[in-house]
Protein backbone atom coordinates (compact mmCIF):
# COMPACT_ATOMS: atom_id res chain seq x y z
CA UNK A 1 0.00 0.00 0.00
CA UNK A 2 1.40 3.19 -0.62
CA UNK A 3 1.75 5.79 2.29
CA UNK A 4 -1.13 8.08 3.03
CA UNK A 5 -1.01 11.67 1.11
CA UNK A 6 -1.58 13.95 4.34
CA UNK A 7 -2.43 18.06 3.00
CA UNK A 8 -0.31 19.95 5.38
CA UNK A 9 -1.53 23.98 6.93
CA UNK A 10 1.39 26.55 6.31
CA UNK A 11 2.01 28.70 8.99
CA UNK A 12 1.33 32.03 8.90
CA UNK A 13 4.92 33.30 8.05
CA UNK A 14 5.36 30.49 5.75
CA UNK A 15 2.17 31.95 3.69
CA UNK A 16 3.11 35.29 4.30
CA UNK A 17 6.58 34.57 2.62
CA UNK A 18 5.42 33.05 -0.22
CA UNK A 19 2.84 35.78 -1.66
CA UNK A 20 5.76 38.54 -1.16
CA UNK A 21 7.68 36.77 -3.54
CA UNK A 22 4.61 36.02 -5.71
CA UNK A 23 4.03 39.87 -5.33
CA UNK A 24 7.37 41.00 -6.71
CA UNK A 25 7.50 38.13 -9.69
CA UNK A 26 4.14 39.37 -10.73
CA UNK A 27 4.78 43.02 -10.25
CA UNK A 28 8.64 43.53 -10.76
CA UNK A 29 11.32 43.64 -8.45
CA UNK A 30 10.70 46.86 -6.59
CA UNK A 31 7.11 46.19 -5.75
CA UNK A 32 5.73 46.17 -2.43
CA UNK A 33 2.17 45.32 -1.05
CA UNK A 34 0.29 46.91 1.30
CA UNK A 35 0.54 43.79 3.23
CA UNK A 36 -0.44 40.28 3.34
CA UNK A 37 -4.07 39.01 4.35
CA UNK A 38 -5.37 35.65 4.91
CA UNK A 39 -8.42 33.43 5.33
CA UNK A 40 -9.18 29.90 6.68
CA UNK A 41 -11.22 27.11 4.29
CA UNK A 42 -13.93 26.01 6.72
CA UNK A 43 -15.16 22.24 7.50
CA UNK A 44 -18.93 21.98 8.52
CA UNK A 45 -19.59 19.72 11.31
CA UNK A 46 -23.59 19.07 10.66
CA UNK A 47 -26.44 21.14 8.96
CA UNK A 48 -25.68 20.66 5.74
CA UNK A 49 -27.89 22.30 2.71
CA UNK A 50 -29.78 24.36 5.47
CA UNK A 51 -27.65 27.65 4.93
CA UNK A 52 -30.49 28.54 2.07
CA UNK A 53 -33.13 27.36 3.94
CA UNK A 54 -32.97 29.57 7.03
CA UNK A 55 -32.07 27.26 9.07
CA UNK A 56 -28.84 26.40 11.17
CA UNK A 57 -25.14 24.81 10.64
CA UNK A 58 -21.84 24.32 12.75
CA UNK A 59 -19.05 24.90 10.57
CA UNK A 60 -15.51 25.37 12.13
CA UNK A 61 -12.19 27.33 10.44
CA UNK A 62 -9.51 25.05 9.04
CA UNK A 63 -6.23 25.45 9.32
CA UNK A 64 -5.75 25.71 5.66
CA UNK A 65 -5.97 29.19 4.48
CA UNK A 66 -5.48 31.20 1.30
CA UNK A 67 -2.99 34.23 1.37
CA UNK A 68 -3.08 37.16 -0.51
CA UNK A 69 -0.74 39.86 -0.70
CA UNK A 70 -2.11 43.45 -1.63
CA UNK A 71 -1.38 46.93 -3.09
CA UNK A 72 -3.88 49.24 -3.23
CA UNK A 73 -3.89 51.65 -6.44
CA UNK A 74 -5.20 54.89 -7.07
CA UNK A 75 -7.26 54.18 -9.95
CA UNK A 76 -9.70 51.67 -10.65
CA UNK A 77 -7.23 48.94 -12.33
CA UNK A 78 -7.39 45.14 -10.40
CA UNK A 79 -4.17 43.27 -11.52
CA UNK A 80 -4.44 39.28 -10.16
CA UNK A 81 -1.82 36.70 -9.48
CA UNK A 82 -2.15 33.49 -8.52
CA UNK A 83 -0.19 30.31 -7.58
CA UNK A 84 -3.11 28.22 -8.50
CA UNK A 85 -3.15 30.03 -11.68
CA UNK A 86 0.28 29.93 -12.89
CA UNK A 87 1.26 32.17 -15.64
CA UNK A 88 -1.69 34.38 -15.79
CA UNK A 89 -2.65 37.20 -14.65
CA UNK A 90 -6.05 38.24 -14.34
CA UNK A 91 -6.68 41.77 -15.26
CA UNK A 92 -9.84 44.23 -14.90
CA UNK A 93 -11.39 47.72 -14.10
CA UNK A 94 -13.84 47.98 -10.98
CA UNK A 95 -16.60 49.87 -13.64
CA UNK A 96 -16.42 46.63 -15.72
CA UNK A 97 -17.72 44.06 -13.21
CA UNK A 98 -20.72 42.85 -12.70
CA UNK A 99 -23.17 40.25 -12.85
CA UNK A 100 -23.27 38.09 -15.85
CA UNK A 101 -20.13 39.67 -17.27
CA UNK A 102 -16.85 38.85 -15.01
CA UNK A 103 -15.45 35.44 -16.01
CA UNK A 104 -12.66 33.44 -14.42
CA UNK A 105 -10.89 32.88 -11.02
CA UNK A 106 -10.91 36.90 -10.36
CA UNK A 107 -14.14 37.22 -10.13
CA UNK A 108 -14.33 35.56 -6.81
CA UNK A 109 -11.90 38.50 -5.98
CA UNK A 110 -13.13 41.64 -8.04
CA UNK A 111 -16.47 40.25 -6.71
CA UNK A 112 -15.55 41.66 -3.86
CA UNK A 113 -14.50 45.08 -4.27
CA UNK A 114 -17.88 45.45 -6.37
CA UNK A 115 -19.90 43.97 -3.58
CA UNK A 116 -17.95 46.41 -1.08
CA UNK A 117 -18.84 49.18 -3.53
CA UNK A 118 -22.15 48.51 -3.91
CA UNK A 119 -22.68 48.74 -0.13
CA UNK A 120 -21.56 51.85 -0.02
CA UNK A 121 -17.58 51.34 0.43
CA UNK A 122 -15.32 53.54 -1.08
CA UNK A 123 -12.96 50.85 -2.49
CA UNK A 124 -10.75 51.95 -5.31
CA UNK A 125 -8.33 49.30 -7.71
CA UNK A 126 -5.38 47.20 -6.52
CA UNK A 127 -2.56 44.66 -7.69
CA UNK A 128 -2.94 41.27 -5.50
CA UNK A 129 -0.99 37.88 -5.87
CA UNK A 130 -2.58 34.63 -3.95
CA UNK A 131 -1.60 31.54 -3.16
CA UNK A 132 -3.19 28.66 -0.82
CA UNK A 133 -2.91 25.46 0.86
CA UNK A 134 -6.95 25.23 0.84
CA UNK A 135 -7.33 21.99 -1.02
CA UNK A 136 -8.96 22.96 -4.38
CA UNK A 137 -12.69 22.72 -5.40
CA UNK A 138 -12.90 20.10 -1.86
CA UNK A 139 -15.93 21.10 -0.43
CA UNK A 140 -13.43 22.88 2.13
CA UNK A 141 -14.40 26.58 0.61
CA UNK A 142 -11.51 27.47 -1.18
CA UNK A 143 -13.57 30.30 -2.98
CA UNK A 144 -14.57 31.37 0.61
CA UNK A 145 -11.19 31.96 1.82
CA UNK A 146 -10.28 33.49 -1.09
CA UNK A 147 -13.26 36.24 -1.26
CA UNK A 148 -12.96 36.76 2.93
CA UNK A 149 -8.72 37.13 2.49
CA UNK A 150 -9.46 39.86 -0.48
CA UNK A 151 -12.26 41.09 1.94
CA UNK A 152 -9.90 41.87 4.92
CA UNK A 153 -7.57 43.11 2.94
CA UNK A 154 -9.84 45.90 1.43
CA UNK A 155 -10.97 46.61 4.59
CA UNK A 156 -7.61 47.38 6.28
CA UNK A 157 -6.06 49.33 2.92
CA UNK A 158 -9.58 51.13 2.87
CA UNK A 159 -9.46 51.52 7.03
CA UNK A 160 -13.25 50.23 6.56
CA UNK A 161 -12.87 48.59 10.29
CA UNK A 162 -15.43 46.33 9.20
CA UNK A 163 -13.12 43.56 10.02
CA UNK A 164 -12.59 45.02 14.14
CA UNK A 165 -15.85 43.41 15.59
CA UNK A 166 -18.27 40.63 14.48
CA UNK A 167 -20.82 42.36 13.34
CA UNK A 168 -18.33 44.07 10.51
CA UNK A 169 -17.58 40.73 10.33
CA UNK A 170 -20.80 40.10 9.42
CA UNK A 171 -21.06 42.80 6.74
CA UNK A 172 -17.74 41.55 5.00
CA UNK A 173 -19.58 38.09 5.00
CA UNK A 174 -22.69 39.35 3.14
CA UNK A 175 -19.81 41.08 0.59
CA UNK A 176 -18.38 38.22 -0.02
CA UNK A 177 -21.85 36.02 -0.62
CA UNK A 178 -22.64 38.86 -2.68
CA UNK A 179 -18.90 38.26 -4.62
CA UNK A 180 -20.04 34.20 -5.71
CA UNK A 181 -23.58 34.32 -5.89
CA UNK A 182 -23.75 37.50 -8.26
CA UNK A 183 -20.69 38.13 -9.62
CA UNK A 184 -19.07 34.61 -9.81
CA UNK A 185 -22.91 33.03 -10.34
CA UNK A 186 -22.21 30.22 -7.78
CA UNK A 187 -25.50 30.13 -6.10
CA UNK A 188 -24.04 28.97 -2.41
CA UNK A 189 -25.95 30.05 1.21
CA UNK A 190 -23.69 31.61 3.01
CA UNK A 191 -21.93 29.25 5.63
CA UNK A 192 -18.34 29.68 3.79
CA UNK A 193 -18.33 33.03 4.42
CA UNK A 194 -19.54 33.33 7.61
CA UNK A 195 -17.11 30.21 9.01
CA UNK A 196 -13.97 32.07 7.13
CA UNK A 197 -14.80 35.49 8.58
CA UNK A 198 -16.78 34.65 11.79
CA UNK A 199 -15.27 31.40 13.65
CA UNK A 200 -12.74 31.42 16.33
CA UNK A 201 -9.83 29.29 17.38
CA UNK A 202 -11.08 26.38 19.85
CA UNK A 203 -14.64 27.13 18.70
CA UNK A 204 -17.24 26.33 16.26
CA UNK A 205 -19.92 28.55 14.72
CA UNK A 206 -23.36 27.79 15.36
CA UNK A 207 -24.26 29.89 12.18
CA UNK A 208 -28.24 30.63 12.32
CA UNK A 209 -28.89 31.51 8.63
CA UNK A 210 -32.88 32.82 8.85
CA UNK A 211 -32.75 36.42 7.09
CA UNK A 212 -32.86 39.39 9.43
CA UNK A 213 -31.13 38.47 12.09
CA UNK A 214 -28.15 40.37 13.52
CA UNK A 215 -25.05 39.88 13.66
CA UNK A 216 -25.56 38.72 17.51
CA UNK A 217 -28.56 36.73 16.65
CA UNK A 218 -27.09 35.09 13.67
CA UNK A 219 -23.70 33.27 14.85
CA UNK A 220 -22.84 31.74 18.16
CA UNK A 221 -19.21 30.26 19.14
CA UNK A 222 -19.41 27.09 20.74
CA UNK A 223 -16.37 25.66 22.57
CA UNK A 224 -15.34 22.95 20.41
CA UNK A 225 -11.88 21.87 22.12
CA UNK A 226 -11.32 17.95 21.09
CA UNK A 227 -8.08 17.89 22.96
CA UNK A 228 -9.21 17.54 26.64
CA UNK A 229 -11.80 14.95 25.55
CA UNK A 230 -9.02 12.84 23.80
CA UNK A 231 -10.86 13.28 20.02
CA UNK A 232 -9.71 14.37 16.94
CA UNK A 233 -11.75 15.75 13.39
CA UNK A 234 -10.27 13.77 10.33
CA UNK A 235 -11.16 15.46 6.71
CA UNK A 236 -10.53 13.21 3.86
CA UNK A 237 -10.30 14.51 0.75
CA UNK A 238 -12.13 11.94 -1.38
CA UNK A 239 -10.56 14.49 -5.39
CA UNK A 240 -13.59 12.77 -6.51
CA UNK A 241 -14.41 14.92 -9.41
CA UNK A 242 -17.87 15.85 -9.36
CA UNK A 243 -18.39 18.33 -12.74
CA UNK A 244 -22.66 18.18 -12.41
CA UNK A 245 -22.17 20.09 -9.38
CA UNK A 246 -23.12 23.46 -10.20
CA UNK A 247 -26.57 22.05 -11.29
CA UNK A 248 -27.48 19.49 -8.83
CA UNK A 249 -26.81 22.42 -6.20
CA UNK A 250 -29.48 24.53 -8.19
CA UNK A 251 -31.96 22.02 -8.44
CA UNK A 252 -31.49 21.19 -4.89
CA UNK A 253 -32.04 24.45 -3.92
CA UNK A 254 -34.93 25.18 -6.42
CA UNK A 255 -36.84 22.28 -4.80
CA UNK A 256 -36.37 23.73 -1.32
CA UNK A 257 -38.25 26.65 -2.63
CA UNK A 258 -40.76 24.83 -4.64
CA UNK A 259 -41.66 22.87 -1.68
CA UNK A 260 -41.65 25.95 0.74
CA UNK A 261 -44.44 27.89 -1.58
CA UNK A 262 -46.61 24.43 -1.73
CA UNK A 263 -46.55 24.50 1.63
CA UNK A 264 -47.33 28.49 2.40
CA UNK A 265 -43.93 28.78 4.17
CA UNK A 266 -41.65 31.50 4.01
CA UNK A 267 -38.58 28.87 3.99
CA UNK A 268 -38.41 25.23 5.40
CA UNK A 269 -36.93 26.73 8.51
CA UNK A 270 -40.79 27.63 9.06
CA UNK A 271 -41.69 23.69 9.87
CA UNK A 272 -41.51 22.44 13.33
CA UNK A 273 -39.73 18.92 13.25
CA UNK A 274 -43.04 17.90 15.69
CA UNK A 275 -45.01 18.95 12.34
CA UNK A 276 -42.71 17.07 9.66
CA UNK A 277 -45.07 14.18 8.99
CA UNK A 278 -47.86 16.86 8.20
CA UNK A 279 -46.15 18.82 6.16
CA UNK A 280 -44.92 15.41 3.90
CA UNK A 281 -48.34 14.53 3.56
CA UNK A 282 -49.22 17.70 2.13
CA UNK A 283 -47.14 17.25 -0.29
CA UNK A 284 -47.69 13.55 -1.48
CA UNK A 285 -49.90 14.93 -4.51
CA UNK A 286 -47.85 17.40 -5.66
CA UNK A 287 -45.75 16.41 -8.99
CA UNK A 288 -42.66 14.84 -7.85
CA UNK A 289 -44.19 14.86 -4.76
CA UNK A 290 -41.75 12.07 -3.47
CA UNK A 291 -38.98 13.66 -4.13
CA UNK A 292 -39.96 17.09 -2.59
CA UNK A 293 -40.79 15.30 0.31
CA UNK A 294 -37.58 13.57 0.29
CA UNK A 295 -35.85 16.93 0.54
CA UNK A 296 -37.83 18.45 2.94
CA UNK A 297 -37.45 15.74 5.32
CA UNK A 298 -33.32 15.86 4.87
CA UNK A 299 -33.93 19.75 5.60
CA UNK A 300 -36.58 19.67 8.56
CA UNK A 301 -34.52 16.97 9.92
CA UNK A 302 -31.10 18.42 9.97
CA UNK A 303 -31.48 21.54 11.32
CA UNK A 304 -32.85 19.48 14.25
CA UNK A 305 -29.56 17.54 14.46
CA UNK A 306 -27.96 20.48 14.35
CA UNK A 307 -29.40 22.22 17.01
CA UNK A 308 -29.20 19.58 19.02
CA UNK A 309 -25.32 18.61 18.20
CA UNK A 310 -25.08 22.04 18.90
CA UNK A 311 -26.67 21.49 22.49
CA UNK A 312 -24.25 18.10 23.47
CA UNK A 313 -21.31 20.31 22.57
CA UNK A 314 -22.71 23.30 25.18
CA UNK A 315 -22.74 20.22 27.34
CA UNK A 316 -19.15 19.19 27.24
CA UNK A 317 -20.49 16.06 25.55
CA UNK A 318 -18.80 15.47 22.41
CA UNK A 319 -18.59 11.99 22.87
CA UNK A 320 -22.22 11.85 22.19
CA UNK A 321 -22.67 13.85 18.87
CA UNK A 322 -21.26 10.52 16.84
CA UNK A 323 -25.04 9.40 15.59
CA UNK A 324 -25.93 12.65 14.55
CA UNK A 325 -23.30 13.12 12.41
CA UNK A 326 -23.86 9.42 10.64
CA UNK A 327 -28.13 10.16 10.79
CA UNK A 328 -26.63 13.53 9.06
CA UNK A 329 -24.69 11.20 6.53
CA UNK A 330 -27.83 8.92 5.88
CA UNK A 331 -29.90 11.73 5.02
CA UNK A 332 -27.60 13.34 2.77
CA UNK A 333 -26.64 10.24 0.96
CA UNK A 334 -30.87 8.82 1.10
CA UNK A 335 -32.92 11.74 1.11
CA UNK A 336 -30.93 14.57 -0.10
CA UNK A 337 -29.02 12.18 -2.71
CA UNK A 338 -26.07 14.45 -2.75
CA UNK A 339 -23.52 11.71 -1.58
CA UNK A 340 -20.99 9.90 -3.79
CA UNK A 341 -19.10 6.38 -3.93
CA UNK A 342 -16.40 7.74 -2.52
CA UNK A 343 -18.03 9.69 -0.03
CA UNK A 344 -19.76 6.79 1.46
CA UNK A 345 -16.71 4.62 1.50
CA UNK A 346 -15.04 7.01 3.04
CA UNK A 347 -17.61 6.99 5.88
CA UNK A 348 -18.19 2.96 5.93
CA UNK A 349 -14.53 2.59 6.18
CA UNK A 350 -14.16 5.34 9.14
CA UNK A 351 -17.73 3.69 10.92
CA UNK A 352 -16.21 -0.01 10.55
CA UNK A 353 -12.88 1.12 12.44
CA UNK A 354 -14.28 2.46 15.15
CA UNK A 355 -15.02 6.45 14.01
CA UNK A 356 -17.61 7.85 16.81
CA UNK A 357 -19.43 9.48 13.91
CA UNK A 358 -18.81 9.64 9.77
CA UNK A 359 -20.49 12.40 7.62
CA UNK A 360 -19.93 14.26 4.07
CA UNK A 361 -19.16 17.38 4.52
CA UNK A 362 -19.71 20.52 2.47
CA UNK A 363 -22.27 20.59 -0.53
CA UNK A 364 -21.49 16.84 -1.36
CA UNK A 365 -21.14 14.66 -5.32
CA UNK A 366 -17.56 14.80 -4.21
CA UNK A 367 -15.28 16.77 -2.04
CA UNK A 368 -14.73 15.64 1.44
CA UNK A 369 -15.76 13.73 4.54
CA UNK A 370 -15.04 13.77 7.80
CA UNK A 371 -14.56 11.44 10.85
CA UNK A 372 -14.71 12.09 14.72
CA UNK A 373 -12.13 9.85 16.04
CA UNK A 374 -10.56 8.86 19.62
CA UNK A 375 -7.11 9.83 18.45
CA UNK A 376 -5.59 6.90 18.99
CA UNK A 377 -8.16 5.50 16.15
CA UNK A 378 -6.60 7.98 13.45
CA UNK A 379 -3.70 5.79 12.00
CA UNK A 380 -5.80 2.71 11.55
CA UNK A 381 -8.64 4.85 10.32
CA UNK A 382 -6.49 6.45 7.97
CA UNK A 383 -4.94 3.09 6.68
CA UNK A 384 -7.92 1.37 6.27
CA UNK A 385 -9.68 4.41 3.93
CA UNK A 386 -6.39 4.52 1.76
CA UNK A 387 -6.28 0.54 1.35
CA UNK A 388 -10.67 0.78 0.45
CA UNK A 389 -9.65 3.43 -1.66
CA UNK A 390 -6.50 1.51 -3.13
CA UNK A 391 -8.93 -1.86 -3.62
CA UNK A 392 -11.80 0.06 -5.36
CA UNK A 393 -9.14 1.08 -7.74
CA UNK A 394 -9.46 5.07 -6.59
CA UNK A 395 -7.95 7.93 -7.05
CA UNK A 396 -5.76 8.18 -3.66
CA UNK A 397 -7.42 10.12 -1.53
CA UNK A 398 -5.83 13.45 1.09
CA UNK A 399 -5.56 13.28 4.70
CA UNK A 400 -5.95 16.34 6.98
CA UNK A 401 -6.70 17.47 10.20
CA UNK A 402 -8.58 20.17 11.71
CA UNK A 403 -8.30 21.23 14.78
CA UNK A 404 -11.44 24.39 14.98
CA UNK A 405 -8.66 27.63 14.03
CA UNK A 406 -8.38 31.41 13.29
CA UNK A 407 -10.64 33.86 11.21
CA UNK A 408 -9.68 35.90 8.58
CA UNK A 409 -7.02 38.37 9.13
P1 LIG B 1 -14.44 24.98 -2.98
O1 LIG B 1 -14.87 26.31 -2.51
O2 LIG B 1 -15.18 23.85 -2.36
O3 LIG B 1 -12.97 24.75 -2.90
P2 LIG B 1 -15.48 26.05 -5.43
O4 LIG B 1 -15.79 25.43 -6.74
O5 LIG B 1 -16.53 26.74 -4.69
O6 LIG B 1 -14.81 24.91 -4.54
O7 LIG B 1 -14.31 27.10 -5.61
C1 LIG B 1 -13.15 26.78 -6.32
C2 LIG B 1 -12.85 27.93 -7.29
O8 LIG B 1 -12.44 29.08 -6.53
C3 LIG B 1 -11.69 27.62 -8.20
O9 LIG B 1 -12.13 26.96 -9.37
C4 LIG B 1 -11.17 29.03 -8.51
O10 LIG B 1 -11.95 29.64 -9.51
C5 LIG B 1 -11.42 29.78 -7.21
N1 LIG B 1 -10.23 29.77 -6.34
C6 LIG B 1 -10.19 29.33 -5.07
N2 LIG B 1 -8.95 29.49 -4.54
C7 LIG B 1 -8.19 30.04 -5.51
C8 LIG B 1 -6.82 30.43 -5.59
N3 LIG B 1 -5.98 30.28 -4.57
N4 LIG B 1 -6.38 30.97 -6.77
C9 LIG B 1 -7.23 31.10 -7.81
N5 LIG B 1 -8.52 30.75 -7.79
C10 LIG B 1 -9.01 30.23 -6.66
MG1 LIG C 1 -16.82 27.11 -2.67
Amino acid sequence: MTSPQWLDSWSAADGAARVRTLFTDAFGADAAPDGVWSAPGRVNLIGEHTDYNAGLALPVALPHRTFVALRSRADDVVRLASAQAPGQTWETTLADVGPGVTTGWGAYVAGVAWALREAGHAVTGFDAVVDSCVPFGAGLSSSAALECAVAVALDAVHDLGLAADDAGRAELSAACVRAENEIAGAPTGGMDQAASLRCSAGHALLLDCRPGLSALDSGHRVPFDLVPAGLTLLVVDTRAEHALVDGQYAARRAACERAAALLGVENLRAIDPADLDDALARLADAEDGATLQARVRHVVTEIDRTARFAELVQAGRLTDVGPLMDASHDSLRDDYEVSARELDLVVDTARAHGALGARMTGGGFGGSAIALLRADAVAPVVAAIQAAFEDAGLTAPGFLLSPPSQPAG
